[in-house]
């Protein structure tokens, strides 16, 4: 067996220890003689699963009693649609366009109401995050959204939005647990998971309770209102079990590595090794203002695209791996999740150095 250092956006690197463990539970879980892909999601050693996961969760993140957690499908792109189909009461919500992402949720929020692009990076290819301090929030907003980390541009939000009062909506689906967060400044916070906590087919939603109600827009399917899943316990139909059951593994994973200040401090050292060898390369450039960077997703590029495709292909072949830039922005991009080990990070940057020395 040998496993490569995989630099995937995603669906992305897990950790070694929490596949293992789910191999060696794969036949038998816990003395139940099946799988837990093969379990009812009312039994028993099921409830214990989400039961815990949600727990742990919790305890990680420190949520509040006030905020429902929701284990749900149709990744977060079914949220662009969930979210004004249940928080547009006056059909008016203010967006953040600072990438792909965000500019889909804009739109896709545009088939229910009047959404508002009130601030965009769009005009510098979303290299940067807009001043939000002090944004045309519009005074009948039910809502104001941002993607807290762009994935393709790798930008994050280091400060949040002043929403004046309006509840903030956030798409964390790449920084999920990567770093403390403060819940409270959140009306929503929500995220596919295949991007750093487990496999796809889950999406997990953090929603305050005054946000959840039955006063949803007309049409909105029974499976995508808010109340239907956490009236259930997320147990409202089948959940994907198995993806939730791995995501509570992970959860397990991080509290023992010291929990999310802990992730926070390796995620800096780590992304600080790359950040450090583009700012002093003479070849590699990142492509992100520096106080905008993710920690997360770094893209980067030779600024010939040739030697782009060279560099990818001679990374792939020495076992570095789904480093090519996003379809839509093209040079490189090095997804470095909490998965991520800091050797990998160490390895690449040795590897960029002297392909540096051969290509200059
Ligand atoms: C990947 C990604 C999405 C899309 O996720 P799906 O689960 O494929 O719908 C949305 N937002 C962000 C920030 C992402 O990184």
């Amino acid at each position: 067996m040998s496993r490569v250092y995989n630099f995937s956006a995603g669906p992305a690197v897990l950790p070694e220890e929490v596949l293992k463990e789910a191999a060696d539970e794969m036949l038998d879980y816990k003395g139940t003689g099946m799988s837990v892909m093969e379990m009812s999601h009312r039994s028993k050693a099921y409830d214990n699963i989400i039961k815990e996961a949600e727990a742990d969760l919790r305890e990680l993140m420190n949520i509040p009693d006030n905020y429902k957690v929701l284990f749900l499908q149709g990744g977060a792109s079914q949220q662009f649609a969930m979210i004004p189909m249940n928080l547009m009461k006056n059909r008016v919500a203010d967006y953040i366009v600072t990438g792909q992402w965000a500019k889909k949720a804009y739109q896709e929020a545009g088939i229910y109401g009047k959404a508002n692009k009130i601030a965009s990076s769009e005009d510098e290819t979303f290299s940067y995050i807009p001043d939000c301090s002090d944004l045309p929030i519009s005074e009948d907003a039910d809502y104001v959204y941002i993607c807290e980390n762009n994935t393709i541009y790798g930008t994050k939000f280091h400060t949040l939005p002043n929403t004046k009062g309006k509840p903030l909506v956030a798409d964390v689906s790449s920084c999920f647990l990567s770093e403390p967060v403060d819940v409270t400044k959140y009306g929503v916070i929500y995220g596919g998971v295949q991007k750093n906590i487990g496999p796809a087919g889950v999406v997990i939603v953090i929603i305050r309770e005054d946000l959840i109600t039955e006063d949803v827009l007309e049409g909105t399917p029974t499976m995508l209102k808010y109340k239907i899943h956490a009236d259930n316990a997320s147990l409202y139909n089948t959940p994907p079990a198995y993806g939730i059951y791995i995501c509570g593994k992970v959860f397990k994973w991080l509290k023992s590595r010291g929990g999310l200040a802990a992730m926070k401090e390796y995620n800096e050292k780590k992304a600080a090794i790359l950040y450090n060898f583009l700012d002093e390369s003479k070849l590699f450039k990142g492509t992100v203002r520096k106080e905008d960077r993710s920690l997360m997703n770094v893209p980067f590029v030779t600024g010939d695209a040739d030697l782009d495709a060279k560099f990818v292909k001679e990374a792939t072949e020495a076992g570095f791996v789904n480093l090519k830039g996003h379809r839509t922005v093209g040079g490189m991009r090095a997804s470095i999740y909490n998965a991520m080990p800091i050797e990998g990070v160490e390895k690449l940057v040795e590897f960029m150095r002297d392909f540096e020395a051969k290509n200059a």
